[in-house]
């Protein structure tokens, strides 16, 4: 997985006079590992390096062997990276547990109705599909903002949906997003897309009809009555 490494404050070699053994730049050391001092920044990373280990671990990949990420058993790194939620090797977030762990619990709780605590069948699916997002840290900033946590929390609240209740929530790209995941996972049948644009047009087109001006043009040619 690649990661976007977080912008550099200016190295500043009078206070930190050793460099980072693997950037090579003058930051505070924040862990000494088998390959030498280790810098905030490379130490993030290293908790954000996945793949496999040319030993064949899956996982995270905190050490440097032959300029190779390697794995902790290989390489000799100390470091936490086991979530006490599910067991899986991933960077942790919080409480000792992975960002899908948290992200897990933020779901469910958003989408219990907080009036009977539980929540509703077609919900559950919903819930499946917002934890298996990949990227769960990416999948957290998403469902925590405002906008988002608000939707997710009217639409716990919801009495049971269908295409045409959905439709009477506030109009917004999170509805429409999550729309799709509930199509995408059969709790909302797929609706005609043409069928709608047609409903609409005709709609549009009988006002149009009704406008007093159209009226009087309409018995010209023969068209009303
Ligand atoms: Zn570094
Ligand atoms: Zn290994
Ligand atoms: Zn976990």
């Amino acid at each position: 997985m690649r990661t976007v490494s977080r912008p550099r404050k200016a190295e500043d070699p009078v206070r930190w006079l050793v460099p980072c053994n693997r950037c090579g730049q003058h930051h505070k050391t924040v862990a000494r590992w088998p390959d030498g001092g280790i810098c905030g920044y490379c130490y993030q990373q290293a908790k954000r390096t996945r793949g496999v280990c040319a030993c064949g671990h899956e996982g995270v990949l905190p050490g440097i062997i032959d300029e190779q990420p390697a794995c902790r058993s290989c390489s000799g790194v100390r470091l936490n990276v086991d979530c006490e939620g599910c067991g899986a090797e991933d960077e942790l977030y919080c409480g000792g547990r992975c960002w899908t762990c948290i992200l897990g619990d933020v779901v469910d709780n958003l989408l219990t109705d907080p009036t009977t605590g539980t929540m509703a069948t077609e919900l559950i699916t919903l819930a499946g599909a917002l934890k298996s997002m990949k990227r769960a840290n990416s999948s957290m900033t998403w469902i925590r903002q405002k906008h988002v946590t608000e939707f997710l929390r009217n639409l716990a609240a919801a009495p049971k949906f269908s295409q045409e209740t959905y439709d009477e929530l506030p109009d917004s790209r999170t509805r429409e997003y999550v729309r799709g995941l509930l199509i995408e996972h059969g709790v909302l049948p797929q609706r005609n897309a043409l069928l709608m644009r047609y409903d609409s047009w005709v709609t549009q087109a009988l006002e149009r009809v009704n406008d007093p001006q159209n009226l009087d043009v309409i018995p010209a040619t023969g068209l009303r009555d």
